[in-house]
């Protein structure tokens, strides 16, 4: 977190023009930076997670709502028949395969970051990429140093 902002004050000291992006989560109340076109809302989530959540709640709302009406009743009754005659279930459903995930949204926000800072279009591709390869670099200096430990306690022994 420490970290997060100590980045956070190094953009904005370079680029005073994103100041005017600067928000505030109204949920959880950490600054982030929003794209200029919103930078006028005051009634932004952030994108850590604030976010989603928010849109999941309201979608469950929506649906909770539309199976509340006559219309949504009958749709679940028929959903519910359809369901106990095939004898299929929502658990037979496998879950997506999780190669490498990142949390949603944060892969989006660096590259819309990324994007004002460098002053052209920086894709989200292209942000999985340099995370990737940042990943694998990390990991390399991990096994290095695990490497290193090994071998100075085999000469040494215990
Ligand atoms: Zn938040």
């Amino acid at each position: 977190m420490k970290q997060y902002y100590v980045v956070l004050r190094s953009v904005l000291r370079s680029r005073p023009d994103l100041r005017r992006c600067l928000r505030r989560c109204r949920h959880c109340r950490i600054f982030f930076l929003t794209h200029p076109r919103n930078a006028g809302r005051r009634d932004l989530r952030c994108p850590f997670g604030c976010r989603q959540a928010h849109r999941k709640r309201r979608s469950t709302e929506r649906s909770v709502a539309y199976y509340a009406t006559a219309e949504g009743k009958a749709k679940k009754k028929m959903q519910n028949g359809k369901r106990a005659q095939a004898g299929v279930h929502a658990e037979a459903n496998p879950p997506a395969p999780a190669a490498l995930e990142f949390p949603t949204g944060i892969v989006g926000y660096a590259a819309m970051v990324a994007s004002l800072i460098e002053g052209r279009r920086v894709s989200e591709a292209e942000i999985l990429q340099v995370l990737l390869r940042a990943m694998r670099q990390h990991s390399m200096a991990r096994r290095r140093r695990m490497d290193y430990l090994v071998a100075q306690l085999q000469q040494h022994g215990p």
